[in-house]
């Protein structure tokens, strides 16, 4: 599965959930999560991510594979997302004409 990581925290683009043929993607009021069950491993959210926060979870450093586990956890308490949020006002600046 595809894993949403800290990068994402505080900032939640949400670009990734118009893109998710399968509604794998929940939210709540730091980050998205991605339901590990539902993943088909279609990899079409991680390129959009502005932020790079979302990696196939074979690929994850040692030092992100924890968020393997809360995006299983933080999935099944939270609702599911198909529509873009506006980004929180964390969120890094993007280039001119990038984004939404
Ligand atoms: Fe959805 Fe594909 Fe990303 Fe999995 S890899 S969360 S199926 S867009």
């Amino acid at each position: 599965a595809y894993v949403v990581t800290d990068l994402c925290s505080g900032c939640r683009y949400t670009e990734c959930v118009t893109v998710c043929p399968v509604e794998c993607f929940h939210v709540d009021e730091r980050m998205t999560y991605i339901d590990p069950d539902n993943c088909i491993d279609c990899g079409g959210c991680a390129p959009i991510c502005p932020v790079g926060a979302i990696q196939a979870d074979f690929l994850l450093a040692a030092d992100k594979k924890a968020w393997i586990g809360i995006n299983r956890e933080r999935a099944a308490l939270t609702p599911v997302l198909t529509q873009r949020l506006p980004p929180l006002p964390g969120a890094p600046a993007l280039p001119q004409g990038a984004g939404a």
